[in-house]
């Protein structure tokens, strides 16, 4: 049996089918490549480029893979860029996983492995987060998730398809390898931002807002190392095909880190100046968001072994050092 990624030349996507292969799992790729990269895409999988919201081309992949999991991670995941154009998130990200459900409802594919995230809870009433706290998302990005989320948890009274909802936090990262590493066009990540600052790619960086009520102003985030957080996938999918219940976990560090104790952390590991500028606040964005990992580590067995902030910009500036111009295509 094989699973089918989705999204598998993605950031966080290309990671995850790097551990299925390493694990000896088959392993199916659908991507689009709108913000995919080939050149990330893992040599020893069978590729489908195509498009999760065309139903036809779903039902033939089903039809020639032999499938017995799913795992989502094709979606638009930029809160900026979903407050100014809310219907593309709509389409792409709700419509997009209705059709996969279908697809999968008419192939009797029982397991998915979905890609959530912290920006469902919104603006938190207390950190850090745990999975029973209201959702009140600030974004048209968190809400679409949530309504996936929920698209899948009805799916599932009907149909009985299985689901883990993975809901990160800051990811941020590339393999140990620098094989393959994070490559967005355009890039609105901060630590790609950062460490593009420090390769002299840009001239700075500028800070979303210094008048957040925080310690220094700005937003605080928990960022999570890619791998951590590709493995955490490989052990839900574990669960769910053991047998089981469908079920929500965070995943973070449990610790917050300011965007300017982002860049002092950075410069520590690049030895780069990396010049600052302070903008307006950036819609959308909570100032404060802190996870709880604990249900994933109790219940996935989950063990991070790669997130601290030093190792993520480490592992980061190795990739973005060693390719400078990320995967080579024109930005
Ligand atoms: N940020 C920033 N300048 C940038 C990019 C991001 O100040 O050029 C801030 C942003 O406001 C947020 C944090 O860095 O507080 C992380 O943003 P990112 O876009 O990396 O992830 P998000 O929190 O949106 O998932």
């Amino acid at each position: 049996m094989s699973v089918l990624v989705l999204g598998g030349a993605g950031y966080i996507g290309s990671h995850a089918v790097y551990q299925l292969v390493e694990q000896g799992e088959k392993v199916v790729i659908i991507d689009n490549l709108e913000t995919g990269h080939k050149e990330a895409i893992h040599p020893k999988v069978t590729f489908y480029e195509g498009d999760i919201r065309k139903l036809d081309f779903l039902r033939t992949v089903f039809e020639k893979e032999s499938i017995d999991a799913v795992m989502h991670f094709a979606a638009n995941s930029l809160v900026g860029e979903s407050m100014e154009r809310p219907l593309k998130y709509f389409d792409n990200n709700v419509y997009g996983t209705q059709v996969l459900l279908e697809a999968m409802v008419e192939a009797g594919v029982k397991h998915i492995i979905f890609s959530s995230t912290a920006a469902t809870y919104g603006e938190p009433k207390s950190v850090p987060i745990t999975e029973t706290m209201p959702t009140n998302p600030t974004s048209t990005y968190g809400e679409t998730k949530l309504i996936m989320e929920k698209m899948m948890k009805w799916t599932e009274k009907a149909h009985g398809i299985k689901f883990v909802s993975l809901r990160y936090f800051n990811v941020a990262g590339a393999k140990d390898t620098s094989e393959i590493g994070e490559d967005h066009r355009p890039e609105t990540h901060l630590v790609p931002i950062i460490l593009q600052t420090a390769l002299g790619q840009r001239s700075h960086i500028t800070i979303f807002g210094d008048d957040y009520d925080t310690n220094d102003g700005t937003c605080i985030r928990d960022y999570v190392h890619v791998d951590d957080l590709a493995h955490a996938h490989l052990l839900a999918l574990d669960y769910l095909r053991k047998g089981g219940d469908s079920n929500i976990f965070n995943l973070g560090s449990n610790e917050g880190f300011s965007v300017k104790e982002m860049i002092e952390t950075a410069r520590e590991v690049t030895g780069k100046e990396i010049p600052v500028q302070i903008g307006k606040r950036r819609p959308g964005d909570p100032s404060i968001l802190i996870a709880s990992s604990e249900k994933a580590k109790n219940v996935l067995g989950w063990n991070p072994t790669r997130t601290s902030v030093m190792q993520i910009i480490q592992d980061a500036w190795n990739w973005h050092s060693s390719h400078p111009q990320g995967y080579g295509k024109e930005g």
